[in-house]
């Protein structure tokens, strides 16, 4: 072993570029990846992440040593860390940034209490000591630590406190503040007699416990119950069952009548239900299949564009068999993984218990035990949404983007505001592996990127089954109107063709993109109209709860009876939410039965996966919802959807406004006659001759595709030039817009009118109290992105210069989405 001094480059969750110095302590053994404590400032501890190791001591200060080794085990893989730091280069944030979004909190330490025993105490023989301080005294010496909440659970007390207050004060046991993982294996505890009916001491025990009864009681039971089966007993499932409580069997324990012992179990659920066997593929899908491989003999990445109900996933499953059989994994990504679980399933039918679903609600430790499972291999497959992907997983053979168009893959609440799947193609490539991206109506950017031949490029324009594209059709409100064909929000065409489809015993799926009853409120007598408190936005009438809500900062106050303005008891509400074409439903079909399915309905656990059952069992005959209803499903009696108000979907400040709607209609069109019978879409619109409802209607993706890519290069959007959107917050309007002007100014020399544009305020100018503003850069296919990023920083370096900028929170959004 060299006597140098050995100094490790820790990753640290901090706000900070770089990595941290801490010194080896002499004779430690320690791996890249590692989980390690250290001391950062005075007093806080974080746990870190060993980068790379060195022997150059800083000069400018005294490094600290590294406190302590997590575990044994390397937590992070190398490849892993490469992928973090492309992206914090990327994406423009620190390493830290990205450390904190790709680990699970419960891995993170800090500091809590927990509970030791003072070696070398006797229980006192005193008459005052409860019954459960000596429990607690007990239980901690088969461990050595014990949390508050364990306490309470083996206690099965709400305030365990006194009791641990109790032993404190007697002395018997003392805090431990050293830092503990916040990460605990679910403990169970199972009970066991090796008494059984036949034995002869059976009788002395029964008459020992004459005066317990309940112990009595609990121990006859027990022994029935290994009659049947001489397995331990779930001590949890036993009281459940029979009563008591633990405290009890503790005492038959201590007595020595039962056994009582702990083991961790997985929070995980398996699944256990029997395997599917793959389906044969149709000749189409077979073709498609070709045509991939052939394709990734060249390209490191298909782009798959198969129509609505083409079969999609069936090849994905295909081409995930063919990766597993040659030893390597492979990861699935998803927009929202909490609205696929009807795609999780038919996964999980063909490869049970080889997947790994990294679920947005799972809590902080069923991820970290997803992660421990994922880093010893366990699993095959990992699915899960963007943040799965900084799962550690080794040999990587395949990445599959699914709904690869999705905004949603986007991370844009917080940092890193990075894109999955432009992340996964630079994760396939450090892995050596291959991608797939799939859509029925893929983004522009890689469809441009297949046209021009960067990426591989497969079509598949036919449904599974032969079934006809269903068919389209756009109502026009404005004629409607003057007809008066209307019926509150829904046409005679679309009245009558739900009667007729619930005639033939369908179902139906109707699409309005906005929640609430109603967007606006308004005041008959002097138009006033009520804004949200703290952003610059009209407040959304809810009806069910009677509230206003703003759907930005989550403001809400109760709904007003006369206007705030001029007191006129008048008001009326403008434009329609889920919550207004559900009733205007209702009142039309009362006799059967409806859904709403938006945020607001579906806030509960599990929410969402009931309601999908119910409508595969056929206890609701119709959909009303939001965009969750356009994703994914699979229904096989949906005949008819019905979008109420396609001119909500074009009307955006977004360059990508049009592509957007194009993929909305067509994927909530897809939901319409997936098995045998041709489906039916009635769109309603103001604006029936608008370019893009054309396009759509007529599944002219290639047509629509082409006259939004010339109006991008014309006016230089993506896939034509990079963007960098830079946010500028604060509470007062006025310094906001100083420093963001400053600092569009700073720059206005490296860049024309055309490629630096703002200070500019946004749609939303003013959100949950603060003031926006944004200033876009836009990099020529000629320029370097990577000279850009680095003006850009020292633009805002020199900007931190003035003192009366420096509190103005400046956020770089690469390739705003
Ligand atoms: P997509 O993902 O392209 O919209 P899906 O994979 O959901 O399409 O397929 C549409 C429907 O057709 C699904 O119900 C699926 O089970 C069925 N399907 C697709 N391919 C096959 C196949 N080879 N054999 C049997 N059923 C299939
Ligand atoms: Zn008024
Ligand atoms: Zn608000």
């Amino acid at each position: 072993m060299s006597d140098k001094q050995t100094f490790a480059e820790i990753i640290l969750p901090l706000p900070l570029d770089g990595t941290f110095t801490y010194e080896v302590p002499l004779g430690w053994d320690l791996k890249v990846g590692q989980r390690v404590a250290v001391q950062f400032g005075k007093r806080k501890i974080y746990t870190g992440i060993i980068h790379s190791f060195h022997h150059n001591k800083p000069e400018l200060y005294k490094t600290k040593f590294i406190e302590s080794i997590l575990e044994e085990e390397v937590f992070v893989l190398p490849q892993q860390i490469k992928l973090w730091e492309w992206i914090a280069d990327y994406y423009m944030c620190s390493l830290g940034d990205v450390f904190k979004n790709a680990f699970p909190t419960a891995l993170k330490l800090e500091s809590d209490t927990f509970v030791k025993l003072v070696k070398g105490k006797e229980f006192p023989a005193e008459e005052g000591i409860s019954k459960n301080a000596y429990l607690i005294w007990e239980a901690l010496h088969h461990r050595s630590l014990i949390s508050v909440d364990e306490a309470a659970d083996i206690l099965d007390l709400k305030s365990v406190i006194p009791v641990l207050k109790e032993l404190l004060d007697y002395g018997l046991i003392e805090l431990d503040e050293r830092l503990i993982e916040k990460y605990t294996p679910k403990i169970e505890y199972y009970i066991q007699t090796e008494i059984s009916l036949q034995d002869d001491s059976l009788q002395d025990v029964l008459s020992e416990l004459e005066k317990a009864p309940k112990q009595r009681e609990l121990f006859f039971q027990l022994v029935m119950r290994q009659q049947q089966s001489s397995k331990p007993v779930l001590a949890s499932k036993f009281i459940k069952e029979f009563g008591g409580s633990y405290a009890i069997l503790r005492s038959l324990a201590d007595k020595g009548i039962i056994k009582f012992f702990e083991d961790t179990s997985d929070r995980i659920q398996e699944f256990d239900e029997d395997l599917h066997d793959i389906h044969a593929l149709s000749e189409h899908q077979q073709k498609a299949i070709y045509e991939i491989r052939t394709n990734l003999k060249e390209h490191d990445t298909v782009l798959l564009h198969g129509v609505t109900s083409s079969g999609k996933t069936e090849i994905y499953i295909k081409l995930i068999e063919r990766v597993l059989a040659k030893g390597k994994k492979v990861l699935y990504l998803l927009p929202e993984i909490s609205l696929t679980t009807q795609l999780t399933q038919r996964l999980q039918k063909h490869f049970g218990n080889q997947i790994g679903i990294y679920h947005s609600k799972f809590n902080q430790n069923e991820r970290v035990e997803l992660w421990q499972k994922t880093i010893n291999n366990d699993y095959q497959i990992l699915i899960g949404a963007r943040s799965s992907m900084f799962l550690p997983i080794q040999d990587l053979g395949l990445i599959i983007v699914d709904e690869e168009h999705e905004t949603s893959l986007k991370q844009n609440d917080s940092k890193p505001n990075f894109h999955a799947r432009d992340t996964a193609l630079v994760l396939a490539k450090l892995e050596g592996a291959k991608t797939i991206l799939g859509s029925a109506t893929p983004s522009l950017e890689m469809y441009f990127a297949a046209k021009q031949g960067k990426i591989g490029y497969v079509e598949l324009s036919h449904r599974f089954g032969g079934v006809q594209p269903p068919v389209m059709e756009i109502i026009d409100l404005r004629r409607a109107q003057k007809k008066k064909e209307l019926n509150g929000d829904i046409s005679m065409r679309l009245e009558n063709q739900i009667r007729d489809t619930f005639k033939n015993d369908k179902q139906v799926i109707i699409f309005q993109n906005r929640r609430g009853y109603a967007p606006v409120m308004e005041c008959k007598s002097c138009g006033h109209t009520p804004y949200c408190p703290n952003c610059d936005v009209a407040l959304t009438y809810h009806r069910l709860s009677h509230q206003l809500k703003c759907h930005y900062c989550g403001h809400s106050q109760a709904k007003p009876n006369k206007c705030y303005q001029c007191k006129s008891v008048e008001l009326e509400t403008k434009g329609i939410g889920t919550e207004q074409i559900e009733e205007d439903l209702l009142r039309i079909f009362p006799n059967n039965s409806i859904a709403r399915m938006d945020v607001d309905s579906m806030r509960k656990k599990f929410a969402f996966e009931k309601l999908i059952k119910a409508f595969e069992n056929r206890e609701v005959d119709m959909l009303v919802g939001t965009q969750m209803v356009t994703k994914g499903l699979d229904f096989e009696h949906v005949n008819l959807v019905g979008i109420i108000r396609a001119d909500s979907l074009l009307n955006f400040p977004d360059f990508r406004a049009h592509e957007r709607a194009f993929q909305r209609i067509v994927q909530v069109a897809g939901r319409a006659g997936r098995r045998k019978d041709r489906g039916l879409v009635l769109i309603q619109a103001f604006s029936a001759d608008h370019k893009i409802l054309q396009y759509a209607s007529q599944f002219k993706y290639h047509e629509m595709a082409q006259e939004i890519l010339y109006e991008r290069r014309d006016f230089l959007y993506p896939p034509f030039v990079k963007m960098i959107e830079i946010t500028f917050r604060h509470k007062n309007r006025d310094r906001c817009y100083k420093t963001a002007n400053y600092y569009a100014e700073s720059l206005r020399k490296y860049f024309d009118e055309k490629t630096l544009l703002g200070p500019e305020a946004p749609s939303i100018a003013r959100m949950n109290n603060n003031y926006y503003f944004k200033v876009l850069v836009k990099i020529l296919p000629n320029q370097s992105a990577k000279k850009v990023k680095i003006l850009l920083k020292d633009a805002l370096e020199n900007l931190h210069q003035v003192k009366s900028f420096r509190s103005v929170r400046i956020d770089f959004d690469v390739d705003p989405y």
